[in-house]
Order: C-alpha cells, then sequence, then structure tokens
C-alpha cells in the first residue's frame, strides 16, 4: 500500500487523476487500484510563495496549518519467495543460434528500462532448449517463464505456473503490471505530489510585469519537450500562450533539466540569421528581468531550435535490431492503406511503424519488431520498427 497527502484544494484534481489511471488499466484488461480517502485533518504543509523581488519572481517555501487528506492506495505487489521479478518471456516465438544451442531472441518483457541480455535469456533455457524452472527442479517443454532475481542480483528461471502458484496472481496480471503499468504508478505518483503543491502569488501578475525565465522556459519544455509539436506564433494555440497561461493558472511544472545548457548555448551562439539575433537578445534581456508577455513567442521559439540542436539524454537508449516488449498505442495516422503508428513504452520511448492493421490509440500490445534505425525529431530518438507483430501472452 502507498500513502499520499493531498490538501483539500487539490483533492478533486488528484481524484481526476486516479479515475484516468483505473480508466487505462479497465481497458487493458488489469483489475484497477483501490483507493480510500480520509476525512480532512489540518497539518503542517510546505506551501510555495511565489513574490515579485527586483524585477522577478521568487518562490520561497513557507510551513502552513493545511486541511489534508490523507489517501491509501491499494496497488500490487509481486512477491515470489522474496525474490524480484525481471522478465517474463514466451519461448514460442524465439530464435536460437544452432551453431552455439543460445537463444538469440526471445519473445519477452522486460520489467526495467534495460533490455534483456542473451545472458539473461540462456539462463531460462537447458541444453535441450527447454525451460527451466528453479522452484520445482524442472526441465520441461514450456513456453512461458519469468526471470527472477535475488539480493544479490543473481538470476533464476521460474516457469509460469509456479509463478502463477507461489503469487496467486495470473502470468498476464504480473507481465502487464510489472512490464508496463507498474511504471506508469510511479510516474503518476510523483505527477500527484507535484498537483499537491500549493503555489500563492504573493503580487498578482499585470500586463506590465514578467515572469521568470527560467519558470518561463520549463512551461514551454512541458509542451515541446519528449517529442512533442511545436506551436509557432501564427498558429491557433501557440506553444507560447500554452506556457504563459499554465504558469497564470500557477500549474507546477516540473524544473527544465536543460535550462542551465539552454542558457549557454544561447551565450555561446553567434547568430546568422535576424530571427536568432532578435531572439538572442530578447533571452539575455529576460534573464535579467523575466519574460515579457510581448517576447515570449520569440524565446518559446529559440528554445525549440535549441531543442533540435541537442540530443537528448536518454538514460537508456536501444540499440537497433531485434526488439520485444509492451507498447501503447500513441497516435495512428491513416494513408492509403497503411497506417503510420506511433508506440510508447512505459519509459518514454517512442517507436514509427508502418502496418496495415487498425491500432486503437491507448491500446497495450505485446510486440517483437525490429530496430532499423533512429530518427531525430527535436532532438529527441523515435525507433523505427519494422516486422512489427502483436502477439498474446
Ligand atoms: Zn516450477
Amino acid at each position: 500500500m502507498k500513502s499520499i497527502y493531498v490538501p483539500q484544494s487539490k483533492l478533486a484534481q488528484v481524484k481526476g487523476v486516479l479515475k484516468q489511471f483505473n480508466k487505462l488499466l479497465h481497458t487493458n484488461g488489469v483489475s484497477q487500484l483501490q483507493y480510500e480517502i480520509s476525512k480532512p485533518l489540518v497539518r503542517d504543509w510546505y506551501v510555495t510563495e511565489r513574490n515579485w523581488v527586483e524585477n522577478k519572481w521568487v518562490d520561497s517555501g513557507i510551513k502552513k496549518k493545511v486541511k489534508l487528506h490523507k489517501i491509501d492506495i491499494e496497488h500490487m505487489l509481486v512477491d515470489i519467495e522474496g525474490l524480484s521479478p525481471v522478465a517474463f518471456l514466451n519461448s514460442k516465438v524465439s530464435d536460437f543460434s544452432d551453431l552455439l544451442n543460445e537463444p538469440v531472441s526471445c519473445l519477452s518483457i522486460a520489467f526495467k528500462e534495460k533490455v534483456l541480455t542473451p545472458k539473461e535469456l540462456a539462463i531460462v533455457f537447458d541444453e535441450n532448449r527447454y525451460v527451466i524452472c528453479s522452484h520445482c527442479n524442472s526441465h520441461r517443454k514450456r513456453d512461458k517463464a519469468f526471470v527472477l532475481s535475488d539480493n544479490d542480483g543473481q538470476k533464476i528461471s521460474y516457469g509460469a505456473s509456479c509463478v502463477n502458484a507461489i503469487s496467486g496472481h495470473s502470468v498476464v496480471r504480473i507481465a502487464k503490471w510489472c512490464g508496463y503499468f507498474m511504471h506508469l504508478f510511479d510516474d503518476m505518483l510523483k505527477e500527484l505530489s507535484q498537483l499537491s503543491r500549493i503555489v500563492e502569488l504573493g503580487k498578482k501578475k499585470g500586463s506590465t510585469e514578467s515572469v521568470d525565465v527560467e519558470l518561463f522556459v520549463s512551461a514551454v519544455h512541458s509542451f515541446v519537450g519528449d517529442g512533442k509539436a511545436f506551436m509557432s506564433a501564427k498558429k491557433p494555440l501557440p506553444t507560447y500562450k500554452r506556457a504563459m497561461s499554465a504558469i497564470d493558472n500557477e500549474y507546477n511544472f516540473r524544473h527544465s533539466k536543460l535550462f542551465i545548457r539552454f542558457s549557454a548555448w544561447v551565450k555561446k551562439s553567434k547568430p546568422k540569421t535576424q530571427f536568432h539575433k532578435k531572439a538572442r537578445f530578447a533571452f539575455l534581456e529576460a534573464e535579467k528581468v523575466g519574460v515579457f508577455e510581448a517576447k515570449a513567442a520569440i524565446i518559446a521559439a529559440l528554445y525549440n531550435s535549441f531543442l533540435q540542436t541537442v540530443e537528448y539524454d536518454f538514460q537508456v537508449e536501444l540499440a537497433e535490431g531485434f526488439y520485444s516488449g509492451l507498447v501503447t498505442v500513441r497516435s495512428v495516422e491513416h494513408s492509403h492503406k497503411i497506417n503510420h503508428v506511433v508506440l510508447r513504452d512505459p519509459f518514454g520511448r517512442l517507436f514509427s511503424a508502418e502496418v496495415s492493421l487498425n491500432f486503437p490509440i491507448g491500446r497495450l500490445l505485446l510486440i517483437t519488431g525490429v530496430i532499423s534505425g533512429i530518427d531525430r525529431e527535436n532532438g529527441f530518438p523515435i525507433y523505427k520498427l519494422i516486422e512489427l507483430e502483436e502477439h498474446q501472452f
């Protein structure tokens, strides 16, 4: 169970996020989270006070008495005799090297960001290519198994039916939760803690006042980062306006990790075009006095062009070659008889593929494919998948 505290003023928003998460679980055949909300209790809580000091907004944390609700969230814990699950695999879709008699690839779901190594795959099979179960000490011609890890990182393999019997959870449920939704659950908890922040504006922003440049860049990043599309000032809902209005509405952003790099990049750059010259000047000024509405569009555009030049620092990048795992359908574009789909894994990695099948948006898929190359959009990697196939568990 996970317990979180939420200010009463944020309860409706938090409930909305939980509901949406449960809907996602439900449509993908995973049982929903149960949660219980306590009666309000008054406790000390850190409130952010945002004050206008020397031409810019400055945040400070202040302890205040706030009405809070405690929410207990019941989530799935997979305990297999003290071992933690590392991966699920189904050897029905596998490829062995005849020369070495070792598995080369296998339909599988890694439960961590790193993909399964051939070594981890190899511990599941014996020399007859039978699946090993270290729980009941058997080598059988079974398809499904879990790779488990003990406290020392030692990996062993258990047959899926033994894991089912020990944990009391179905194989599909464990695979879906550990391979996908558990990671989204962690992300959701972070989002809820962001949502639960209270920001009080010390002084209302008028039309002649500006917002802190770092806050503005973080807001812009939340709309264009992770490969999201930039909307120029000419579009109906330009990115800079969305960022400004989000700041007005006291939405809390994750601090943009790229701000320092962005600032250094601007200072180092030697502008060649009129746009860069103007934008660079606007940014340098904004560092001193904040971002005024009139300069917001050009600074947002400059940040977007910066994003296109940086290579994203991903914790784990995928290599070209065989890929297998759980993804959801993020977008679908139809053209002629081909559907162009964008898929997303639980770590935010994006894949693009062309398929003849029609996948509904939001659907969870167990796939295999071959990564044939990497496109970079806004500097963000998108893996090109070919030979995409959907599989059953
Ligand atoms: Zn067994």
